[in-house]
């Protein structure tokens, strides 16, 4: 049985991202605009799942070589440049937007689902907030770029990011899935994640609003 995400499991919502906002891919400091390769590990695991070994081989050609390089031989443990990252998530979009409408959220499920591996039978809440004060604790090993601090709220949950010199509605769309994702496999329902402040809209942070039950 191929890997599926619960994200992929359920219907896909009514309304998307639109993926509005201004766009920053290299920034002023080149050398930090990096992610870590792991990130086009869990792309390259979701293209394999979701289209096939022909369908990964056609994504593969559309890249330009940097990008195709990462995606296609990826070392987890490397540092790769944002914007193709960005690359490999638009041409991803653009590729599977009409057969899985939420294909963004989609890639960021993929690699939640690669990092938390286990589905709890119900909620728990306090592991959930565990692992979401671990992602920011962690945040300096998947990218050079930014701070992350998390909040616990009434009902959920906050993350904010801020100081990005480098950002795009692509990815921020790819991280409501990974944090909906998160939400599910720690037993969550109704996982509703809202992103109120986005860099790509001028706002200092990029915050993401989160309350499950
Ligand atoms: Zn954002």
């Amino acid at each position: 049985m191929r890997a599926m995400s619960l994200l992929m499991q359920r219907k896909a919502p009514a309304t998307l991202p639109k993926l509005e906002g201004k766009e920053v891919l290299v920034g002023p400091d080149p050398s930090i605009a990096k992610v870590k390769g792991v990130m086009f590990g869990g792309r390259k695991q979701f293209l394999l799942d979701t289209a096939g070994e022909d369908g990964f081989a056609r994504l593969l050609e559309k890249l330009t070589p940097r990008t195709r390089g990462y995606v296609k031989t990826p070392l987890a443990s490397s540092w790769c440049e944002f914007e193709s990252l960005v690359e490999l998530d638009r041409t991803i979009h653009e590729t599977l937007k009409a057969q899985y409408p939420n294909v963004l959220a989609l890639i960021g499920a993929a690699s939640a689902e690669l990092g938390i591996g286990r589905i709890y039978r119900s909620l728990d809440s306090e592991e959930l907030v565990h692992f979401l004060e671990n992602n920011a604790l962690f945040h300096d090993q998947y990218q050079k770029f930014g701070s992350v601090r998390f909040e616990r709220t009434p009902n959920g949950g906050r993350m904010i990011y801020t100081n990005y010199p480098v950002y795009s509605p692509i990815f921020c769309g790819s991280a409501i899935g990974y944090f909906q994702e998160s939400i599910l496999r720690h037993g969550g329902t109704e996982p509703n994640v809202v992103e109120t402040k986005c860099h790509c809209h001028g706002d200092k942070s990029c915050t993401f609003e989160m309350t499950w039950k």
